[in-house]
């Protein structure tokens, strides 16, 4: 996808601060942060969201997850949130799955 941002980021075509990456998944940090630990978790393949998963690329979400607890032991966190948005009403403004992780103050709940 030569016009998608997160592709662009994962080919390194754009900058980022890229804090962990293996084979399938990287991770960097996001660039306008909601918390002070805000990252985000992006597959290398392009899959537009959630909603996009199936048998085919399941894969790829255990990837993502294994990342999670790998990310929450480097950056100290003894709390944290994991957010993933589908659509735009949810939030989502970037149409290449991510999971936003999120740490390091209290949240709030129920989210916004
Ligand atoms: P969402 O609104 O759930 O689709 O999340 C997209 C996130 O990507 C937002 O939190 C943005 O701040 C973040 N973002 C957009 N462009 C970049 C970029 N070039 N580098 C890092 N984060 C980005
Ligand atoms: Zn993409």
């Amino acid at each position: 996808m030569d016009d998608c941002i997160f592709c662009r980021i994962v080919k390194k075509e754009i900058k980022s601060e890229i804090v962990f990456e293996n084979e399938y998944v990287i991770a960097l940090k996001d660039i306008d942060p909601k918390a002070p630990v805000h990252l985000l978790i992006i597959p290398k393949k392009h899959i537009v969201s959630i909603n996009d998963i199936n048998k085919e690329n399941l894969e790829v979400i255990c990837k993502i997850f294994e990342t999670i607890p790998i990310m929450a032991k480097k950056f100290n966190l003894k709390s944290y949130r994991i957010v993933s948005n589908h659509g735009e009403e949810s939030g989502q403004s970037v149409f290449h799955l991510h999971i936003h992780l999120l740490g390091g103050r209290v949240m709030g709940w129920p989210p916004g």
